[in-house]
């Protein structure tokens, strides 16, 4: 059975194409700047192949990746008939959606309904889909959302202190996101520490350019640090994450911002890019602070010293850890960071072995044995996450 997975953003799309007999990724790429000029595409399948090419909208992107997956020369398929579904990668799923679900009329409606939490990017995963069901006829879909896995928190950890009513009215909550790799992530915790993860309390420290840690107690997310929506939580790459929120208006009075460039400088001008005024690229960030700039320096410390104080907090979410896991580009790059948040947590009993903690990109439990809790660096996987959700939903 070989599954589509495709992640559609409002300008771009990810695509895989995996066959579940194995879970081998056959082909994958990229189309950038859907809707502008100069769209493009990066293939990898039997052969490379990158190179500029119209694409108005999604639709015309997607059929360029059937071509390419069809190609003689560059596909691994040799026609649709061989893709079995397509599984599509949804932000938001509100309250409605605590799984993976087959896609039908009402769940595109209720996709649309939760479009008002993420205006960037429900209506662009509804492009996909809908060009999908355009250029895959009678084929199944699948949506898997960013939401979903954390559904499980309970209302302690979800309910904001605001007045209820806005809870009621608007679903002013917190949702959380990145759930497809906060659940990749503890499944594989458990399978390599060889234990159910049932009895497992684990942290899960998703860091790329957007960020966000998760507690999961016995499988089950009981408190995530991002909110109704992806601002709240970790210092990121340009997202503030956690902060007074009366400096909005404070600093919209002294610069005379408007609401909308206000939301633009949290999400898009703060975090270590704000901080650093050198990039939102933790490279270039780690570089600048080793060449003496101080406020890249003070950027990385900020970030470090806030995921640490989100493990010390679902530590005691969760009256105990077992084992701290890093993912994501910074978490699966940089030893650095992996050992600077460490280092606050020594009180734990986490003691990390600095050897094995100097690696990129591979599963390892990097704390020494005499350690009371593990240390794991494991790459994500969000993509085989919804190439299962979808074989599961098909079932
Ligand atoms: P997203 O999927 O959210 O766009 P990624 O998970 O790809 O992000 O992570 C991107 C981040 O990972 C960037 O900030 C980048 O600087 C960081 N990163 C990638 N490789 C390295 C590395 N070798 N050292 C430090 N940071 C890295």
């Amino acid at each position: 059975m070989k599954i589509l997975v495709m992640n559609c953003g409002s300008s771009s799309l990810k695509y895989q194409l995996i066959d579940m007999t194995n879970e081998n990724v056959m082909a994958k790429g990229l189309c950038e700047r859907i809707g502008i000029e100069g769209s493009k595409i990066k293939h990898e399948g039997k052969e490379k192949y990158e190179a500029e090419s119209p694409m108005p909208t999604h639709t015309e992107a997607i059929r360029l990746v059937i071509d390419m997956l069809t190609s003689s020369e560059y596909g691994v398929i040799s026609s649709v008939d061989e893709i079995s579904a397509a599984g599509h990668r949804v932000v938001h799923g509100g309250e409605n959606f605590t799984s993976s679900t087959i896609v039908t009329p009402a769940v595109k409606a209720e996709i649309q309904e939760c479009a008002d939490l993420a205006p960037l990017h429900n209506p662009a995963n509804l492009l996909g889909i809908d060009a999908c069901e355009q250029l895959l006829p009678g084929k199944p879909q699948v949506v898997v959302f960013d939401t979903a896995f954390h559904q499980t928190m309970p209302e302690k950890a979800y309910l904001y202190a605001l007045p209820y009513e806005y809870y009621e009215k608007y679903k002013v909550r917190r949702y959380g996101f990145h759930g497809t790799s906060h659940k990749y992530v503890s499944d594989r915790c458990a399978s390599i520490l060889g234990k159910d993860i049932k009895d497992l309390k684990i942290v899960t420290c998703h860091m790329g350019n957007g960020a966000s840690v998760a507690a999961v107690q016995g499988g089950k997310v009981v408190d995530t640090s991002m909110g109704l929506t992806p601002l709240e939580g970790l210092v990121m790459g340009t997202r503030s994450g956690d902060m007074d929120p009366a400096i909005m208006q404070y600093v919209m009075g002294k610069e005379s911002l408007s609401i909308k460039e206000m939301e633009n400088i949290l999400n898009k001008n703060s975090g270590v890019l704000g901080i650093s005024g050198v990039s939102s690229d933790f490279r270039d960030i780690e570089a600048a602070a080793d060449s003496g700039n101080a406020r890249a320096a003070a950027a990385l410390d900020v970030y470090y010293y806030r995921v640490a104080k989100y493990v010390g907090a679902y530590t005691a979410a969760m009256n105990g850890v077992d084992a701290v896991v890093f993912t994501a580009g910074l978490g699966e790059n940089s030893a650095r960071a992996r050992s600077a948040i460490c280092g606050y947590l020594g009180y734990l009993g986490l003691e990390i072995d600095e050897d094995k903690n100097n690696v990129r990109g591979v599963e390892v439990n990097f704390a020494k044995d005499s350690s009371k809790v593990a240390a794991l660096l494991i790459p994500t996987n969000e993509e085989l996450v919804i190439a299962r959700d979808t074989v599961e939903c098909l079932k």
